[in-house]
């Protein structure tokens, strides 16, 4: 069992922000799964908002990205804006001692503002569906890249109606990559 954050073998970088955070050990969704995230593989986490499940997959998505490439690595599929802006947040702390930037990126924002920020290379993206596909229609998102792609709120995407959506996001980004699903609830969908 990972009982420290040290034990999960993350990089110092990582292991000082964990610590400037407060985070004094791993939650349960966190020792479940990191490890598992850190493998490469593909893996569906049961977690309620306030669990810890942002850095559980924060922390492995960091540990994937290769600074020296240009361009989005890694993309959260966020929900709401609100969800999208703190996840990109929580994001950027565990990020504050790596050249690693998160890039928030939702509907009602103004999109030439967008257009501004995605061509300085955010190395992760959190968005929410419509806006991303909005995004790819219009080419101003090069998603070629992508190595890890995180479903979060599963539950709450689908309620919502963003089912289609996320296939045609799906069908848009590689194949060959790490995909992480979290959830509250488990729809069959
Ligand atoms: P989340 O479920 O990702 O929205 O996280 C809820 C809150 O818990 C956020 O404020 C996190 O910064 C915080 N948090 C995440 N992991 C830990 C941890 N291992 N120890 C203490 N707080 C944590």
């Amino acid at each position: 069992m990972y009982d420290t954050f040290k034990e999960l073998g993350i990089a110092p970088e990582i292991l000082k922000a964990v610590e400037d955070m407060g985070f004094e050990e791993p939650s349960p969704i966190q020792k479940a799964a990191i490890p598992i995230a850190l493998t490469g593989k593909d893996l569906i986490g049961q977690a309620q908002t306030g669990t810890g499940k942002t850095a559980a997959f924060g922390i492995p998505i960091l540990e994937r990205i290769d600074t020296s490439r240009p361009g989005p690595q890694a993309v959260v599929l966020s929900p709401t804006r609100e969800l999208a802006i703190q996840s990109a947040e929580e994001i950027n702390h565990l990020a504050q001692y790596l050249p690693i930037h998160a890039l928030p990126i939702y509907g009602g924002q103004d999109i030439e503002r967008q257009f501004k920020a995605l061509r300085k290379h955010p190395n992760i993206i959190v968005a929410t569906p419509g806006r991303l596909m909005d995004h790819m229609k219009r080419g101003t998102i090069d998603l070629s890249h992508v190595q890890v792609l995180v479903l979060d709120e599963g539950d709450e995407m689908v309620d919502m109606g963003f089912i289609d959506d996320i296939r045609t996001i799906l069908a848009g980004i590689p194949e060959e990559r790490q995909t992480m699903f979290f959830s509250a609830t488990m729809p069959r969908s």
